[in-house]
């Protein structure tokens, strides 16, 4: 059960709505949004009745979820959850377009890149600062270097930055450059790191695990749902699977069975799915017409010389060729590419 309060609810209504579920033995937890205050009630709720939970003052509305997901499912909001990224919208009839490339390596190559890709049609910018590699040999990510290259370049083409965290030790700092907080594969279960996201007020992009099911993917949203960030964009970028020709297998049935049992955005990630530049248009244009909120693609000037994921990024002429035909897709589904940003300083 989930109650929301109504917009100017007073903070004597919300104690009085906390100590009547705690007298049904229930546990109340609190999660104060930007718009709305909602009080999930945990525990065995089907059969104790809603009324008096309504009848109490400040309250708007009572819902029963019966998904173990309580605010991150369609049975708590039936509309899509439509949010605001600096200067364009995800969620709704647009389609978000973020590219860049898999590290942040140098000043002249994010530059580059975030020119490139703005001009063939992205809506953000992505770029890696603290990358979790495989081997601790392996480039690890500019840090703080990074991030400032990557403030830079949204200076220059007015789009958001979009950064992976891979610890709550790196929030204060990101905090003062990042746009959107990526969350990826590896850190989809990292519960702390969730929570802290929780507590901000600025979208997350949570990657699914690469083991992991499309409820546990839920689950984890919830974290950062029920710590107040109502931002939450899901990304399906592939899981493990016996098949070895690709590094990840796609799960486009995720696309649609998510659409189904939630309301957040849903974007695809055909570059890590994949693993070869040579497949990313394929099944990129495949997200959009299974109803996908959105992509997020690598591209990198000269992915040969690329520090990680360089077989899997894609030029940015490839990249301008496949935003081309995904307008199309999206055209055919009835939907349409958000706007490019207009250009805040020419390099
Ligand atoms: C990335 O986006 O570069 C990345 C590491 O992705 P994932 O977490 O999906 O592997
Ligand atoms: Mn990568």
């Amino acid at each position: 059960m989930v109650i929301v309060m109504k917009s100017n609810y007073t903070p004597q209504q919300l104690e009085e709505v906390v100590k009547t579920v705690q007298a049904h033995g229930l546990t109340p937890h609190v999660s104060h949004g930007v718009e709305t205050t909602i009080v999930a009630v945990i525990g065995e709720c089907h059969t104790i009745p809603s009324d008096p939970f309504e009848a109490l003052e400040g309250v708007e509305s009572v819902k029963r979820i019966s998904q173990p997901f309580k605010l991150a499912s369609r049975q708590f909001l039936p509309e899509n959850s439509v949010f605001p990224i600096d200067g364009f919208r995800i969620g709704g009839e647009e389609i978000v377009l973020i590219a860049g490339p898999c590290s942040v390596e140098s000043r002249d190559q994010i530059l580059k890149t975030a020119h490139a890709v703005r001009q063939a049609g992205a809506n953000a910018l992505r770029g890696g600062v603290f990358k979790p590699r495989t081997s601790p040999y392996s480039f690890q990510g500019l840090g703080e270097e990074g991030l400032e290259y990557l403030a830079e370049a949204r200076q220059q083409t007015g789009m958001p930055i979009v950064v992976e965290i891979t610890s709550q030790t790196q929030l204060d700092l990101m905090l003062k450059y990042v746009d959107v907080f990526q969350v990826g594969a590896r850190n989809m279960q990292n519960f702390n790191l969730l929570r802290a996201l929780g507590e901000i007020r600025k979208p997350v992009l949570l990657k699914r695990g690469m083991s992991a099911t499309i409820e546990e993917l839920l689950m984890s949203a919830e974290y950062i749902l029920a710590g107040g960030n109502h931002h939450v964009i899901l990304c399906e970028r592939g899981i493990r699977t016996f098949e070895s020709s690709t590094r990840n297998t796609t799960d486009i049935n995720a696309i649609p069975v998510l659409k189904r049992l939630t309301h957040l955005p849903v974007i695809l990630d055909p570059s890590h799915a994949t693993g070869h530049a040579e497949y990313v248009p394929a099944i990129a244009r495949a997200a959009i017409a299974a109803g996908a909120d959105g992509l997020i693609v690598e591209v990198h000037p000269d992915p040969a010389k690329a520090f990680s994921d360089g077989k899997q990024s894609l030029k940015p002429e490839t990249f301008a060729e496949m935003v081309r035909q995904v307008k199309a897709i999206a055209e055919a589904m009835g939907r349409r590419i958000a706007p490019v940003h207009s250009l805040v300083q020419v390099a």
